[in-house]
């Protein structure tokens, strides 16, 4: 206990954290969502702050080009395409040996979060897409457990913290995901890790604030950033949870009704048809705009969007499902329409 005061002395001499702050931090149970650009950042935080357990959701794998901005990661860990949620949790092992760092190489579903058994204190997204956030809001909602939105593009970055019953949640502000193809993602808009940094920042703190049980000091709004243009700030707002929301008036969890169907390989062919999540709509023709400087070979009809990126050729269809041509692994192929058609 003695040396345990130690690590974190200069952390339990802030007052308003204090010993009684820590001690809660280190008993706590927090789920990260995606350990990328905000997860790797977020994960460091936690782990030197304490906290006692962490889950590591993430499917992907380590690639050069997450580097720049992908902090726990190295050179070892791209060379050997390592999958990102145990290659992070062997380099945060030897940051803090007493963290209970539980690594899963996993796409985050509702089934993944139920095989957690007992509920985290806390989610943190660290996820790229809308779908995965409406999914964590409304395993969130239905739950009573805070979380911590984040998400960053280009120089720009928003964060809000929710907690349920006292502030209003994503679906109080945007009902539904927006359209894929409506929003940049860092393929098509590119990302500065200052960018990523000032968000994981602000996510980190409300974590620290609410794990230490200090709901009162939680931001009572949003951050909205550009490190490029030097805009720092916080979006103040009042009042709770909006009464017509379904989530947080319990009454329906729209991402919760079904699943969305898994990708399927076709037979005989190097290609993998995949499908949106339930509900969702894509602009076809803002997704083209968008990925002008990611991809190739861009060809818009009203039937269809062709385009080239990362070796594969991808046919994308007014209702979200898509062909993609030159994969042999049907997760494979999600990973890419996450990534260039936008995952809603
Ligand atoms: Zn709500």
């Amino acid at each position: 206990m003695e040396a345990m005061q130690d690590r974190f002395s200069r952390q339990v001499r802030f007052a308003s954290l204090g010993p009684d702050g820590q001690e809660r931090i280190g008993a706590s149970r927090v789920l990260l969502v995606g350990v990328g650009a905000l997860g790797t950042h977020i994960a460091g935080s936690l782990v030197r702050a304490g906290v006692g357990t962490l889950w590591l959701v993430d499917r992907d794998i380590v690639e050069l080009d997450n580097l720049q901005r992908q902090v726990l990661f190295d050179e070892d860990d791209a060379r050997h395409g390592r999958a990102k949620a145990p290659a992070a949790a062997a380099h945060l092992r030897r940051v803090n040996s007493r963290c209970d760092l539980r690594p899963i190489a996993e796409e985050f579903t509702a089934e993944v979060f139920a095989a957690l058994g007992a509920p985290p204190d806390l989610i943190l997204d660290g996820t790229d897409n809308f779908a995965t956030r409406y999914l964590i809001n409304d395993l969130a909602a239905r739950a009573g457990i805070p979380w911590v939105y984040g998400g960053a593009v280009g120089a720009t970055g928003a964060a809000m913290a929710v907690v349920p019953g006292r502030t209003p949640c994503l679906r109080c502000f945007v009902p539904e995901a927006p359209p894929a193809g409506e929003v940049g993602t860092c393929e098509t808009d590119g990302i500065l890790e200052p960018a990523v940094a000032a968000v994981a920042a602000f996510q980190s703190a409300q974590a620290l604030k609410i794990l230490a049980g200090r709901l009162d000091a939680v931001a009572s709004g949003a951050l909205a950033i550009d490190v490029w243009a030097d805009r720092w700030g916080v979006r103040l707002r009042s009042g709770g949870p909006d009464p017509s929301c379904p989530a947080c008036s319990g009454r329906d969890y729209p991402a919760l009704r079904a699943p969305a169907l898994e990708p399927v390989l076709l037979c005989g062919r190097a290609a993998a048809q995949v499908f949106p999540q339930p509900g969702a709509r894509v602009d076809l023709p803002r997704l083209a705009a968008h990925l002008q400087r990611a991809a190739e070979d861009i060809e818009l009809t009203p039937e269809l969007l062709r385009f080239r990126a990362d070796g594969c050729r991808f046919s994308v269809f007014p209702g979200g499902r898509a062909l993609v041509f030159g994969v042999t692994d049907a997760q494979r192929a999600r990973v890419l329409y996450d990534r260039y058609v936008g995952a809603c």
